[in-house]
């Protein structure tokens, strides 16, 4: 009972420095737009105060990231069962997913795509919704929807990975919301088949042939088919990262200017317990074939710390509204300041 007291106190004290941050934020972005002046012409006035209107969507009473929303996505997942690639669970997931972005005004697109798998044939398909900003180059947030097989337990994956896939239903719903466009465009990426059939992540790959991360690996092929992978400038990557005793290592292959951006962000907002100097090993996930492509990437997950991983007890009880808020609000954060970190990078 105490316990519970005691959350909501630092809940509201973390909620006034989410405040005085955002405000910080609101300053130094209406500052950085007023000497700079990279074509060497006096900044159009104009230009100023459209910049203080676009910082205005992170102003609280703005939409804000909303943890008990991202959790009811967490207990529908867990509603249909283990989510295997292929499965009848995994449409409706799929359907569920997809029909969530809808609502919240996005544009939704899936690529359908066949794999062959050590369980044979299977069909899988990629969900993207679309923020369209005012530069074309993109920035992806992303997250595998699949749960892993297993044949001796269910499986319901609560927090691998119904809590990033709840989470990033939800930033796409703040995102969508927010009137000002970004400046880049944002992809909320699902993708498929993540983990692997067999019992470990390489226990059944070939050197030309993983059997892990089919999703991501098809999308990279994809953009590299379309001649886009120019246009991804970032990816962040959400993974178990909704465990109620949240701390997030930094996962020693991701890209460390953007990790950076994101630690000093959450640090900023008075998250930095959560967002630990910790390494934190991963060894692949679906941020690797975009690492493999030269993109800079960004893997958020509590793989270490996380007592219930593949495990029957991946359950409800183990995710908590509060840390989906804590990452999501901090990547909500981050993504202006990535934007402004790949702006001033000349290209
Ligand atoms: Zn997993």
């Amino acid at each position: 009972m105490n316990g519970t007291q005691n959350n909501i106190d630092v809940w509201q004290v973390r909620s006034a420095k989410l405040a005085q941050f955002l405000c910080l934020l609101v300053l130094t972005l209406v500052v950085a737009a007023c000497p700079r002046n990279d074509k060497g012409t006096n900044a159009p006035r104009a230009g100023v105060s459209e910049r203080a209107a676009e910082t205005n969507s992170l102003v609280p009473g703005a939409t804000a990231f909303n943890g008990e929303r991202a959790m009811d996505h967490v207990l529908k997942q867990i509603e249909f069962g283990p989510r295997i690639p292929g499965s009848a669970q995994l449409v409706k997931t799929r359907e569920y997913i997809i029909n969530t972005l809808k609502s919240s005004g996005l544009n939704v697109r899936t690529d359908e795509f066949n794999v062959s798998t050590p369980v044979g044939e299977k069909k899988m398909v990629n969900i993207t919704a679309e923020i369209p900003g005012e530069s074309k180059d993109v920035i992806i947030i992303s997250s595998h929807y699949d749960t892993k097989l297993f044949t001796n337990m269910q499986f319901v994956g609560a927090n691998d990975p119904g809590s990033s896939v709840g989470t990033l239903l939800e930033i796409g719903r703040v995102l969508a919301a927010s009137k000002q466009k970004p400046k880049f465009t944002y992809w909320l990426v699902f993708f498929d088949g993540e983990e692997a059939f067999c019992e470990e992540w390489d226990q059944c790959s070939k050197p030309d042939a993983p059997d892990n991360t089919y999703g991501s690996r098809h999308f990279v092929s994809q953009l590299r088919n379309n001649n886009e992978l120019g246009r991804v400038r970032a990816l962040i990557l959400l993974d178990m990262m909704g465990y109620k005793n949240l701390e997030l290592g930094r996962d020693d292959m991701s890209t460390r200017w953007l990790q950076d951006i994101v630690w000093r962000t959450a640090h900023d907002l008075g998250y930095g317990k959560y967002f630990v100097d910790r390494p934190e090993g991963v060894g692949g996930d679906d941020h690797e074939p975009f690492l493999r492509a030269g993109i800079d990437a960004l893997d958020l997950i509590q793989l270490a710390g996380y007592p219930y991983w593949h495990r029957a007890d991946d359950t409800a009880d183990k995710v908590s509204p509060q840390s989906m808020k804590v990452v999501g609000d901090v990547v909500l954060a981050s993504l202006p300041r990535i934007d402004q970190y790949l702006q001033s990078k000349s290209r």
